[in-house]
């Protein structure tokens, strides 16, 4: 098994990209990887070019995730994607509880959280967005929302399967806007969802836990943010649909966490 290490920078693609268009930027990305070596890198397309993806990136150490998945395993469920079927095609990763899947489609805790449950049942390894609103954050209430979506969410949830788990801190002000939180701000959030980690898993869960930032990362701030000691790494939307930014963010980041050791 290919254990997940920092920096772990995940490109979601969200509803863009044809099969050729996929197959030019998985391509590019292959290619560049043998230079990103140190980081673990997920590519999260859109369903319909996962099969195509998939072939691309046989005996390559970039994985495939997938965008949402079902909670339940098969069924009478017109126009869901179930996990196992994730797995066929492909897929270590599946994104759990993206903000805009909790904005425009209404995805609950309650949902997500049996979401979690199918993604380790199909074998999956799930990364589990949270994140706060302006209104939320405005009120003062950022870190109260985070626990409870992380309370809700992660409930059956055992100590041992945060070496599966992926946690992508994603304020929801800065996802698609071009306003990144600064650095300090991610990583006051981030400190405290380790804490409490920490508290509810173990020191050992939240250890090994890796804690991604996103919201309108580029080249230009991937730097100085995995340059705080709780960011693991990127979930990249926009700028992951240019080869050249994908490459670039990644680059930034293993030369970051080199320098945090
Ligand atoms: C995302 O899709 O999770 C995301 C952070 O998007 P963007 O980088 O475009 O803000």
């Amino acid at each position: 098994m290919h254990h997940k290490k920092p920096p772990f920078i995940a490109g979601n693609w969200k509803m863009h990209m044809t099969i050729p268009e996929a197959r030019a930027l998985v391509s590019a990305v292959v290619k560049a990887s043998p230079g990103l070596a140190e980081a673990e890198i997920v590519l999260i397309p859109p369903f319909t070019a996962l099969a195509e993806a998939a072939r691309l990136l046989l005996d390559s150490p970039v994985q495939l995730g997938a965008q949402n998945l079902f909670y339940e395993d098969k069924g009478a469920y017109t126009g869901e994607i179930a996990g196992p079927m994730l797995a066929d095609a492909g897929c270590r990763y599946v994104l759990v509880g993206h903000s805009e899947r909790r904005q425009y489609f209404s995805e609950t805790d309650a949902s997500i959280n049996k979401k979690v449950l199918a993604a380790f049942r199909a074998g999956l390894k799930p990364i589990v967005c949270i994140g706060e609103t302006f209104e939320e954050r405005e009120d003062g209430r950022t870190i109260s929302r985070i626990e409870s979506q992380l309370r809700h969410g992660l409930v059956g949830v055992t100590a041992e399967a945060f070496a599966d788990i992926v946690l992508a801190y994603e304020p929801v002000w800065a996802i698609g806007t071009g306003k990144t939180a600064t650095a300090a701000q991610a990583e006051e959030v981030q400190a405290r969802i380790r804490d409490n980690l920490a508290e509810n898993y173990g020191k050992e869960a939240a250890a090994c836990a890796i804690i991604l930032y996103g919201g309108s990362v580029k080249p230009a701030n991937s730097y100085s943010l995995l340059r705080e000691k709780n960011i693991d790494g990127f979930l990249v939307g926009g700028a992951s649909l240019e080869a050249d930014s994908f490459i670039q963010i990644t680059k930034e980041a293993i030369k970051a966490y080199k320098e945090k050791q």
